[in-house]
């Protein structure tokens, strides 16, 4: 079944043109020996279907978490701590091995390999906790963090070559030039491009599949990066546009991009499909499943994008695409986000803030700041701003406290007051056509305190930010709205 169901959605064969799949497989879709069996099926399945095929990995999922825990614990010299998460680590990806359809020999290299990282990661960890400072250099951390997807990779490459499929595992620093923001890099498509030509290109026109590192990529000088939390959806994306791929498949561990958030609302729904301005919304303002930033490089190039569940593979997923906005305006998901507010008893110019947030911002998380709401008065101001969910669970925390401290250095010039809102968006195309949509979102939110509105740039969401502990009620009161209008 799931066979069939592959095969009719590639269909690229016999346009005469050399037809090239990308896919990427995320944390859920290699952390179990089940969904790596499956990567191993869907893999031998494309292969047929596609001239060339090329794979992009994540780290198994929550191992980029411990990673970052190793790193924390070395920079406090916590020898037993980083041993014991490195352990784990160890005892984690062997077990998978352990259970996968695997000769001895290219188990037993594999082992080795596994060892040789982890081996690599607790020599780092000692040139940290040698160098004792108050705050993890992010070089550093990016240097420990990376061998996430190098672990997946290698153990991917093995269980695909034991089956007979040419490929070769592919080190992200050999492939994606980035500049040096350690841990939120952007690369350099001009030079990334390059190496797509010397090293891929040979790969895929030779028949081989490269499973390439995502997340990971190296500075010009050679020095280790990552592209920012749930970075392999970027470097997916990078290769298919730098490639000029014809489709870009998204494996992961739901159904495709769903009406809010699973975990939160039990009755959330898969959008069959998407435009690119609303799948790029909807990953900016919260919505985890595709990194925001690598949407455009594919929306340039009319690059269809498919997410779909490993396991589920015969479901249709999501498509994201063009023309997909078209028709009646209607809301299709709701997504929240942590924001952090500013308000001050004054009115008057917010350059002056609005550029001391963002070097905060840069300085403290190494990237720009998303100015998302800014309202003003004779007598007050008020600023919101997004704070991108690639800067992890305590990034707000850290802004937080940063901005803060910042502000208290002007005391007269800043009377401004810092504090933690939700940004909850709806999402939907032409919504500066539908203000009735608007709405019904603002008549369903009676009596929740609003204390700002937008209507995104792209027309394609309508932000409410909101007290950060009503956004669960807001969310939910707004996906019924989207339940019930279809
Ligand atoms: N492993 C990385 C992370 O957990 C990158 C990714 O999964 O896309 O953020
Ligand atoms: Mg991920």
């Amino acid at each position: 079944m799931a066979l069939i169901a592959l095969t009719i959605l590639s269909g690229r064969r016999g346009s005469g043109a050399m037809a090239t799949l990308v896919m990427k497989f995320g944390g859920s879709s290699v952390g179990t020996a089940a969904a790596l069996k499956q990567v191993l099926d869907t893999v031998a399945n494309e292969r047929g279907n596609w001239d060339h095929v090329l794979v992009v990995v994540s780290a198994l999922d929550g191992v980029t978490d411990m990673l970052f825990e190793v790193a924390q614990l070395a920079r406090i010299a916590n020898q037993r701590g980083y041993r014991r998460i490195a352990a784990n680590l160890r005892s984690r990806h062997l077990a998978i091995i352990d259970q996968l359809p695997l000769g001895r020999p290219d188990r037993n290299t594999l082992q080795a390999e596994i060892d040789r990282l982890l081996s690599d990661v607790l020599d780092q960890c000692r040139s940290i906790a040698i160098n004792l400072n108050d705050e993890l250099a992010p070089a550093s951390s990016d240097a420990v963090v990376a061998t996430g997807e190098r672990l997946s990779a290698r153990i991917v490459e093995a269980l695909l070559r034991q089956h007979e499929i040419r490929c070769a595992a592919v080190d992200g620093t050999d492939i994606m030039v980035t500049d040096d923001v350690y841990g939120n890099a952007h690369p350099d498509l001009a030079l990334t491009r390059q190496r797509v030509h010397e090293t891929l290109l040979p790969m895929l026109q030779s028949d081989m599949i490269p499973v390439v590192t995502g997340f990971i990529g190296a500075t010009p000088a050679g020095e280790t990066t990552t592209l920012g939390r749930g970075g392999t959806d970027y470097t997916a994306s990078a290769l298919s546009a730098l490639l000029g791929a014809d489709e870009l498949w998204i494996w992961t561990g739901v159904d495709g991009m769903m009406s809010a958030d699973p975990h939160e609302l039990a009755d959330a729904r898969v959008i069959a499909r998407l435009s690119y301005d609303e799948a790029a919304d909807l990953a900016y303002f919260g919505a985890r499943l595709l990194h925001s930033r690598m949407i455009a490089p594919l929306a340039e190039r009319k690059l269809p994008i498919r997410i779909k569940n490993i396991a589920a593979p015969e479901g249709m997923g999501t498509l994201v695409h063009t023309g997909t906005g078209d028709g009646a305006p209607s809301l299709k998901a709701v997504t929240s986000i942590h924001g952090l507010s500013l308000r001050r008893p004054a009115g008057g110019s917010l350059a002056g803030v609005t550029r001391l947030v963002g070097n905060t911002l840069f300085k403290t998380l190494g990237m720009r700041t998303e100015v998302m709401i800014a309202s003003q008065s004779a007598t007050s101001s008020f600023i919101c701003l997004v704070i991108p969910t690639s800067i992890g669970i305590d990034g707000v925390d850290r802004l937080q406290r940063a901005l803060i401290a910042k502000m208290a250095e002007y005391p007269e010039k800043m009377p401004w007051k810092v504090g933690t809102v939700a940004l909850v968006t709806a999402i939907g195309s032409k919504l500066h056509r539908a203000p009735m949509l608007q709405a019904q979102v603002l008549e369903c939110l009676r009596d929740i305190e609003i204390l700002g509105l937008a209507l995104g740039a792209s027309n394609c969401s309508f932000t409410v930010a909101v007290p950060a502990n009503e956004a669960r009620s807001a969310l939910r009161r707004i996906h019924k709205l989207i339940v019930k209008s279809d």
